[in-house]
Protein backbone atom coordinates (compact mmCIF):
# COMPACT_ATOMS: atom_id res chain seq x y z
CA UNK A 1 0.00 0.00 0.00
CA UNK A 2 1.11 3.28 -0.41
CA UNK A 3 1.08 5.46 3.02
CA UNK A 4 1.32 8.98 3.24
CA UNK A 5 3.29 10.75 5.94
CA UNK A 6 2.99 14.38 6.16
CA UNK A 7 3.98 15.41 2.69
CA UNK A 8 5.54 12.24 1.81
CA UNK A 9 4.64 8.47 0.72
CA UNK A 10 5.78 5.09 1.58
CA UNK A 11 5.02 2.30 -0.37
CA UNK A 12 5.15 -1.31 1.17
CA UNK A 13 3.78 -4.59 0.61
CA UNK A 14 0.74 -5.75 1.86
CA UNK A 15 1.50 -9.40 1.34
CA UNK A 16 5.17 -9.67 3.11
CA UNK A 17 4.67 -5.94 4.69
CA UNK A 18 8.41 -5.03 3.27
CA UNK A 19 8.86 -1.27 2.54
CA UNK A 20 10.51 -0.01 0.09
CA UNK A 21 13.72 1.90 0.83
CA UNK A 22 12.54 5.12 -0.85
CA UNK A 23 10.29 8.38 -0.01
CA UNK A 24 8.03 9.83 -2.40
CA UNK A 25 6.88 13.41 -2.40
CA UNK A 26 3.83 12.75 -4.77
CA UNK A 27 1.24 9.88 -5.31
CA UNK A 28 1.97 9.64 -8.37
CA UNK A 29 5.59 9.05 -7.81
CA UNK A 30 4.84 6.01 -6.25
CA UNK A 31 2.52 4.66 -8.39
CA UNK A 32 4.72 4.89 -11.29
CA UNK A 33 7.79 3.51 -9.11
CA UNK A 34 5.08 0.49 -9.05
CA UNK A 35 4.98 0.61 -12.50
CA UNK A 36 8.55 0.73 -13.37
CA UNK A 37 9.45 -1.86 -11.28
CA UNK A 38 6.94 -4.66 -11.67
CA UNK A 39 4.66 -4.30 -8.22
CA UNK A 40 1.47 -5.16 -9.19
CA UNK A 41 -1.82 -3.83 -7.82
CA UNK A 42 -4.47 -6.10 -7.21
CA UNK A 43 -7.73 -7.03 -5.17
CA UNK A 44 -7.77 -9.13 -2.19
CA UNK A 45 -11.56 -11.40 -1.00
CA UNK A 46 -12.69 -8.91 1.02
CA UNK A 47 -12.35 -6.98 -2.55
CA UNK A 48 -9.76 -4.48 -1.05
CA UNK A 49 -6.95 -2.78 -3.47
CA UNK A 50 -3.66 -4.27 -2.39
CA UNK A 51 -0.31 -3.48 -3.65
CA UNK A 52 1.66 -6.60 -3.82
CA UNK A 53 6.02 -6.83 -4.34
CA UNK A 54 7.86 -8.44 -7.54
CA UNK A 55 9.29 -10.94 -5.02
CA UNK A 56 5.47 -11.94 -3.70
CA UNK A 57 4.24 -11.78 -7.51
CA UNK A 58 6.99 -14.40 -8.18
CA UNK A 59 6.09 -16.53 -5.56
CA UNK A 60 2.41 -16.73 -6.97
ZN1 LIG B 1 6.07 -8.68 -0.89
Amino acid sequence: MINKFGKTYTLSCDICQEEVNKTFFDFYEAVNFKKDNGWKSKKDESDEWIDVCPECEAIK
